[in-house]
Formats: C-alpha cells, structure tokens, sequence
C-alpha cells in the first residue's frame, strides 16, 4: 500500500480474515482511510493487489421505525423504482444523493397483519455523519416525521429452545419451546395462560422478554466487547457523536399501575375543555 503514493502515506494497521471469504482491512488513520474512498486511488490499490479484489465501503446501518407499509420498497420492478424512491428520500431529507445505498423492511411486507399500516425499515447510509444527521433530526417522508435509532449488534437468540448464544439451525434441542409458556410446542400454538423464561427461570415473563434480567447481562457483555453499540451515534471526529448511552440496569424495570381516575368512579369521564376541566377539578371529594 506504501507503494501507492510517495511519501509517508496510508499504512496498514490489521488484516482480518472474516468468515464470509473477505478481509477487513484497517488503516493507521482517518486520512487513511479518506484517501483510499477517493476513486483513482482505489483504482491504483486494487490494481496493486491483483486479482479480482473489490473493495466494499462500510456501510452505517438505522432503523427507520413505522414508515407506512405503502412505501414501495421491494416492489417487482424494484430496480426501476427504487433508485427513484431512494433518491426522492434523499431529497425530502436534504441529504447528498448517492447517501442512501439500501432500504429494506425488517419483516417480510407478505407476512404482515392485512390491517397493518407501518413497519420499520433497515436503511443502509454510506457515510457517519449522514447517519448521524438522520439519528439526530430525524428522517421526513411525506408528512411523517420519523425518529430512526442506530442499527445496533444484539445477543443471537434461538427461536427453536428460546435460549441465548446460539441461532436456531445450530440448537441441539430436539423439539420446538414455546417462547410464551416454555413447554413444548410451537409458539403459534400456544393456548397455556402461564408464562415462563427458560433464559432466568422465572414466571413474570416470557422468555423473548426485552427486559429479562437474562437479555440484559448477554446485551451488557456484547456492549463491553463492542463499546460502540453503547453509543447512539456512529463516532467520527464531531465531539457530539462520541457520547455513551447510560449502562442498561441489571434488574427489570418495575411497572406500577397508575393511580386511579376520580372522574371515572363517579360516572363524570367525558370530553371537556381545559378550562371546565380546572373547575370540575374544584370540585372533586377529599
Ligand atoms: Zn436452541
Ligand atoms: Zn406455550
Ligand atoms: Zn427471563
């Protein structure tokens, strides 16, 4: 890579060999790494390296939540209609074209309730600070004004034993558990009026509960290995996109119930204006 340019120049830090038969390549600075993006540098590096090596950008994945079901994504002229769509994002977004790379929904559009309107869509943003752009002002279509959130690494979860650690082609259980009850049979199925975690051991929740004290030590573990996913924005150079979340609490949160509705006891819950609504208020019994 010296090679390339003359001089002191963009060095390599690390090769990683992944598992999918590419590297990943780390460079020993962010001018490094701006240098290789530029096209005719590319050009010479890959060149250099031979073969029929293709370098592939980081790409800053967000989560678009409730964009209506009726955005055509995956449509079957797809290819004609996206770029278009994509482009017409960017635009409402004011953001550089070309910065979308990708969107997808998250679940399969087919597989949705007929009376859903929205779900959320994964979206692929070729640089941070576009990404962070949209996590921070959030992101506009049509009349909509969506709050996306950080695309962040979580526990794998087996849907066949319900267990964390592993996916489900890999589970050594024999038999489907039931992610509501834990006995066995198929979620879909389940008729039982208990719940029951396998993950704690516990019967306050199921066991595909965001908030099992379980989830959370495995979520706590995968953020010491991986700080970033702490942080709500992908980290560049601006001071504002290094903060940290603070650590999730190791115990669930505790639901109380709100305090009841005077109003509703004496047969009074009606629409009213906030002015009568002072006065009635005047008037309720200690
Ligand atoms: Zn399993
Ligand atoms: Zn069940
Ligand atoms: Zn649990």
């Amino acid at each position: 890579m010296v090679d390339c340019i003359d001089g002191p120049g963009p060095q390599l830090k690390s090769i990683t060999h992944l598992c999918n038969n590419c590297i990943l390549l780390e460079l020993n600075s962010q001018e490094s790494a701006m240098w290789i993006r530029d096209a005719p540098n590319r050009n010479v590096f890959l060149e250099k390296l031979g073969g029929m090596a293709m370098i592939k950008d980081r790409q800053y994945s967000i989560v678009i939540p409730f964009l209506p079901i009726t955005t055509e994504l995956d449509s079957p002229d797809m290819l004609i209609q996206l770029p278009t769509m994509l482009h017409r994002m960017e635009n409402e977004n004011n953001i550089q074209t070309g910065s979308i790379s990708c969107i997808r929904w998250i679940k399969d559009p087919a597989k949705c309730s007929p009376t859903q309107k929205v779900a959320h869509a994964l979206t692929f943003i070729t640089l941070p600070d576009t990404a962070n752009c949209l996590l921070r002002d959030s992101f506009y279509w049509g009349l909509d004004r969506l709050c996306p959130y950080k695309d962040k690494r979580e526990p794998v979860w087996c849907l066949k034993c319900q267990q964390t650690g592993h996916l489900a082609k890999d589970c050594k259980q024999m038999e489907d558990m039931c992610s509501l009850c834990a006995l066995p049979h198929h979620t879909q199925g389940c008729t039982s009026l208990m719940v029951f975690c396998v993950n704690c051991q516990n019967d306050t929740h199921p066991s595909n509960n965001r908030q099992c004290p379980d989830f959370i030590r495995c979520c706590n573990m995968l953020h010491d290995c991986t700080p970033e996913n702490r942080m709500p924005y992908f980290p560049t150079l601006e001071e504002w996109t290094q903060v940290e979340l603070p650590p999730h609490p190791l115990d669930p949160i505790k639901w109380t119930r709100p305090p009841p509705n005077p109003f509703a006891a004496q047969g009074q819950l009606r629409q009213m204006t906030l002015g009568e609504a002072m006065n009635v208020c005047t008037h309720v019994p200690k």
